[in-house]
């Protein structure tokens, strides 16, 4: 049983290591921005009402967002553990999220957070938009996520680690590296 969250600012990897971190321990990597994304590419209501925000950087409202996630960890494939990526944001979907699990019975196991300098960040994420072409990375789309990292998800890290489930792990070199580091910090958070 492995209930874990990823987090780290926009740029990290953090999609990227999720995928991978996910797929050794043979859980499902959710990722709330890609659900949002595949709404948004599906021109669902929801995808819409969230492009509104993801244009601008902004956060996708809590009330919208939290039930998305409940839905989602309510699925099968989430009982048996999950990894989070992007979820939680802020202090108020740390609270949510603790009551979703609660309802299932259960707790997080560990937050790995990924740390990466902020100036190797700023260069990934121009690449990033020239490779990827999402809608949200402009320059000035990137400014503010970065912000809104740093004051409000950033601090939820202190949270966790005053419940002893929080680990950082260097994110910049080699993908395989990086991977393991993360695994590693799993198994010794649940020890
Ligand atoms: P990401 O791919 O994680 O960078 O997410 C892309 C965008 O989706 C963010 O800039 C937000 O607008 C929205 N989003 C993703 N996760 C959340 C969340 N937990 N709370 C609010 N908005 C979110």
């Amino acid at each position: 049983m492995t209930r874990l969250v990823i987090m780290g600012p926009q740029g990290s990897g953090k999609g990227t290591q999720a995928a991978r971190v996910a797929q050794a321990l043979a859980i499902p990597a959710i990722s709330t921005g890609d659900i949002f994304r595949a709404n948004i590419k599906g021109d669902t209501e929801l995808g819409r009402l969230a492009r509104s925000f993801s244009d601008r950087g902004e956060l996708v409202p809590d009330e919208v967002t939290n039930s998305m996630v409940r839905d989602r960890l309510a699925q099968d494939d989430a009982a048996g553990g999950f990894l989070l990526d992007g979820y939680p944001r802020n202090a108020a979907q740390v609270v949510e999220l603790d009551a979703i699990l609660a309802e299932h019975g259960v707790a997080l196991d560990g937050v790995v957070e990924l740390e990466v300098a902020e100036e190797e960040l700023l260069e990934r994420l121009a690449r990033r938009a020239e490779v990827e072409g999402r809608s949200d990375d402009t320059p000035e789309g990137i400014r503010r996520r970065l912000a809104v990292y740093h004051e409000q998800t950033a601090p939820l890290a202190q949270a966790y680690a005053e419940r002893g489930i929080h680990a950082k792990v260097a994110g910049s070199g080699d993908l395989d590296v990086i991977t393991s580091a993360v695994l590693e910090a799993v198994a010794s958070l649940q020890d």
